[in-house]
C-alpha cells in the first residue's frame, strides 16, 4: 500500500490547485455561449454529450436546438418511434448514437421513472454512454467529482505534463488536476481550452491561462501524418415521377445505417451522363457521387415515396444531400 501511494503521488502535479483556479477564471470570462450551457438539466446535458461525440460543435448547435423542440423531454423521446428519432438525427451521422439514445431513454422512463442516473457508474450502464460521456454528464449535471477525458483534454494534459501519457494513467492525472468544488465547469474548461487555444497545430500559448504551468508551450511532438482518405466513386439513380421519388430501404440487420432510406445504387455505365455530381466524405473515404436522373426498370426493388414525405423519413446523410441538391426536399 505505501508503495502504491508513492507511485500515485509521482503522477500528481503539485500545482493542481493553482491550475484549477486559473483555468476556471479564464473559463468564466471566455466560455462560448452554447445552448447546452444555459442550464444543467440532465436530459439536455446528456443529449449534448451524445451529439458531440465525433461531431463538430457548430454542426451540433443547429441539430441540438431542433431535436429539443421535437423531443423536449426524455419522456417525449422515449414515446417517439425510433424512425422519428433517427429522422431528427439525420445529418449528424453515426446513427447508432440515435438508436442507443432512444433505447437509453426508454430504459430511463420505464425503469427509473424518467430520472437519469446521477453517478458515473450508473450512467455507464445505459446504452450509448461510455466512460467519457458518463463522466461528463455526472460532473456537469450532478456535480460528481470525476474527470472526463476526451481528445482535447488528452492533448492539454500531455502538453502540460510535457510527456505522452495514455490509458488509465491519463485519467488519473486528469483526476488529480480536477477542481473538486467545480468538477463540471473544470471538465468543460479543459475541453474549451483544447478546442479554442490548445489546438492540435499552432496552439495559442500566449493567450493560455495555464501557460506558466505548461512544460511544453507548443506542440508536444510532430503530429503523425494525417491518414489519407481512400477515394471511391459511386453511382445513384434518381427516378422521380409525378411527385414521387423511388427510394430503397437499407436492411435492418446491416451494420451501417440500418433501416434508413437511400437512392438506389446503380453500376457504373459510361453511356449514362450524370445529371450532377457531388463529394461526400465519411471517416476514411472520400466519395465522388454521380447522380443520374433516369427511369428505373419495373423490377427494381424499392418504394415510391411522395417527395413531400421523403424529407421526414430517416434518410442517410448522402440521400438527404442528393435530394436537397436536386431541390426535391
Ligand atoms: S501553454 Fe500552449 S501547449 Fe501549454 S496548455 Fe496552454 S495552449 Fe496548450
Amino acid at each position: 500500500m505505501p508503495r502504491l501511494a508513492a507511485k500515485r503521488r509521482s503522477e500528481i502535479p503539485s500545482f493542481a490547485s493553482r491550475f484549477g483556479q486559473q483555468l476556471l477564471g479564464w473559463f468564466d470570462r471566455n466560455k462560448r455561449d452554447l445552448p447546452w450551457r444555459r442550464n444543467r438539466d440532465p436530459y439536455r446535458v446528456w443529449l449534448s454529450e451524445i451529439m458531440l461525440q465525433q461531431t463538430r460543435v457548430a454542426a451540433v448547435v443547429e441539430h441540438y436546438n431542433r431535436f429539443l423542440v421535437r423531443f423536449p423531454t426524455v419522456q417525449a423521446l422515449a414515446a417517439a418511434p425510433l424512425s422519428s428519432v433517427v429522422a431528427a438525427w439525420s445529418g449528424l451521422g453515426y446513427y447508432r448514437r440515435a438508436q442507443r439514445l432512444h433505447a437509453a431513454a426508454r430504459q430511463v422512463v420505464h425503469r427509473r421513472r424518467g430520472r437519469l442516473p446521477r453517478t458515473l457508474a450508473e450512467l455507464e450502464a445505459l446504452p450509448g454512454i461510455g466512460r467519457y460521456s458518463a463522466a461528463a454528464i455526472a460532473s456537469i449535471a450532478f456535480g460528481e467529482a470525476v474527470a472526463a477525458v476526451d481528445g482535447n483534454v488528452e492533448r492539454v494534459v500531455q502538453r502540460v505534463l510535457g510527456r505522452a501519457v495514455c490509458g488509465n494513467r491519463l485519467w488519473r492525472v486528469a483526476a488529480d488536476l480536477l477542481s473538486p468544488s467545480r468538477p463540471g465547469d473544470f471538465n468543460q474548461a479543459m475541453m474549451e481550452l483544447g478546442a479554442t487555444l490548445c489546438l492540435p497545430r499552432e496552439p495559442k500559448c500566449r493567450l493560455c491561462p495555464v501557460e506558466g504551468m505548461c512544460r511544453t508551450r507548443g506542440e508536444l511532438k510532430p503530429s503523425p501524418p494525417a491518414r489519407r482518405q481512400a477515394r471511391k466513386e459511386v453511382d445513384y439513380a434518381l427516378d422521380c415521377r409525378q411527385g414521387s421519388i423511388f427510394l430503397v430501404r437499407r436492411a435492418r440487420e446491416m451494420t451501417l445505417m440500418p433501416g434508413m432510406w437511400e437512392l438506389p445504387e446503380i453500376p457504373r455505365d459510361r453511356s449514362i451522363e450524370p445529371s450532377f455530381t457531388l463529394r461526400h466524405s465519411i471517416t476514411s473515404t472520400d466519395y465522388l457521387v454521380r447522380v443520374a436522373r433516369l427511369a428505373l426498370p419495373g423490377e427494381a426493388k424499392g418504394c415510391w415515396i411522395k417527395a413531400s414525405r421523403a424529407g421526414k423519413l430517416p434518410l442517410t446523410g448522402l440521400a438527404r444531400k442528393i435530394l436537397c441538391r436536386a431541390k426535391l426536399i
